[in-house]
């Protein structure tokens, strides 16, 4: 039996004919950028985050970048990142020209650890961002203590959350701007890239608005010079669909951790993601951490089970970022999870029989 790391099949199959005839509508209204499926599901996905605003546009990565531009965010300022994040966080600080701090992460949920902000923080700190990593919501209230203190202003990092909750509060709620991505994969995933940002701020959703138009709010006439970065109705509409099955998806994700956590808990090394309290995760990815972890990978591949590794290398010792000076063991526990981290299949759809597989041959390796 193969067991992939990740399918679509039992979440498209359900909702295929529905996706259908939304596409087909689109494709004969005739209006492609910016109509009524682009509004519709900004509508619906900000009350689904609990917020005013929706702006939705290209990927995730544009949502990042244009959420800093709006916030003013751009040369000699310094935006607080966690050190264990995907590379995205970092590059959308670097476009504006400002740069990126690493921030360690705590060790057992993977998420950034509010302890660490105060020693981060310089005179050119202008914001953070923290990410809502492998599906689990940040302890978001220490962070906007923090942020308010020290007049930051807070971007999360919503791409692998949507539907988390931190005190009872939806992720994508909690910053001054907040940013998601509807990649394929995410938990809410467009059939192509797709992005947005929610806000509950009226002045700064215009301001997303016009930074993503061409820096354009009146047609023809343009206030910045800004992107073209719009969500498209084709993606708006198949998203609209894909939405109202979310919470069912996460759920199903919920169930299948917590089956993981209850076969896997003791097994050999093995480190299980914590989830901190008042958190919520909607396990975007189940990531175990094991010292022994290439040659798990390995065995597991022996019998057919696809894994991988959420990331192998921090983005402080990619070469993208050979310039900034950051020198290994720098930021140990992102390295420390660089090496021994390993996701296992978790998505809507692996069946019993297919968990089974997974955790026996974890078992099995640890004998
Ligand atoms: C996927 C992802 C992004 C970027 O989203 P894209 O739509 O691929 O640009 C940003 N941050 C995190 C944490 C992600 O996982």
């Amino acid at each position: 039996m193969k067991i992939p790391f990740f399918r679509f099949d039992q979440m498209h199959t359900p909702i295929r004919e529905e996706m259908v005839e939304a596409a087909t509508r689109v494709i004969d209204s005739g209006t492609y950028i910016l109509g009524p499926e682009v509004q519709a599901f900004e509508k619906a996905f900000s009350t689904y985050c609990g917020v005013q605003h929706c702006i939705g546009v290209g990927n995730g990565l544009e949502a990042l970048h244009l959420a800093l531009r709006a916030l003013g965010i751009g040369p000699g300022d310094e935006v607080l990142v966690p050190s264990n994040t995907y590379i995205a966080t970092l590059l959308a600080v670097s476009y504006t020209g400002a740069t990126p701090v690493l921030v360690e992460p705590r060790a057992h949920t993977a998420n950034l650890n509010p302890e660490n902000l105060e020693g981060a923080l310089t005179n050119r700190t202008k914001a953070i961002i923290p990410v809502h990593l492998y599906g689990q919501a940040c302890e978001m209230r220490p962070i906007m203590t923090f942020a308010a203190k020290h007049d930051l202003k807070v971007i999360e990092d919503n791409a692998q959350s949507q539907g988390a909750t931190c005190e009872g509060r939806r992720t994508g709620s909690w910053g001054h701007l907040n940013a998601t991505s509807f990649y394929p994969g995410k938990n809410i995933g467009a059939l192509g890239d797709a992005g947005a940002i929610t806000t509950d701020d009226e002045h700064l959703a215009e301001q997303v608005q016009m930074w993503r138009n061409y820096g354009s709010t009146v047609k023809y006439y343009n206030q910045v010079q800004g992107y073209n970065s719009r969500l498209d109705e084709l993606q708006a509409v198949l998203l609209a669909v894909k939405l109202r099955a979310l919470d069912d998806w996460n759920k199903e994700r919920q169930r299948l951790a917590r089956i993981y956590h209850h076969s896997l808990s003791g097994v050999g090394d093995l480190k299980l993601p914590a989830v901190a309290p008042g958190c919520t995760s909607v396990y975007h990815l189940f990531p175990i951490r094991s010292e022994r972890r290439n040659v798990l990978q390995g065995h597991l591949q022996g019998l057919g089970i696809g894994t991988l590794i959420h990331y192998p290398v921090p983005p402080h010792l990619q070469q993208a970022y050979a310039n900034q000076g950051w020198k290994e063991g720098q930021f140990p526990i992102a390295e420390d999870h660089a090496r021994t981290l390993l996701s296992l299949p978790l998505f809507p759809g692996l069946t019993e029989e297919e968990q089974q597989v997974v955790i026996s041959g974890v078992k099995a390796f640890f004998g």
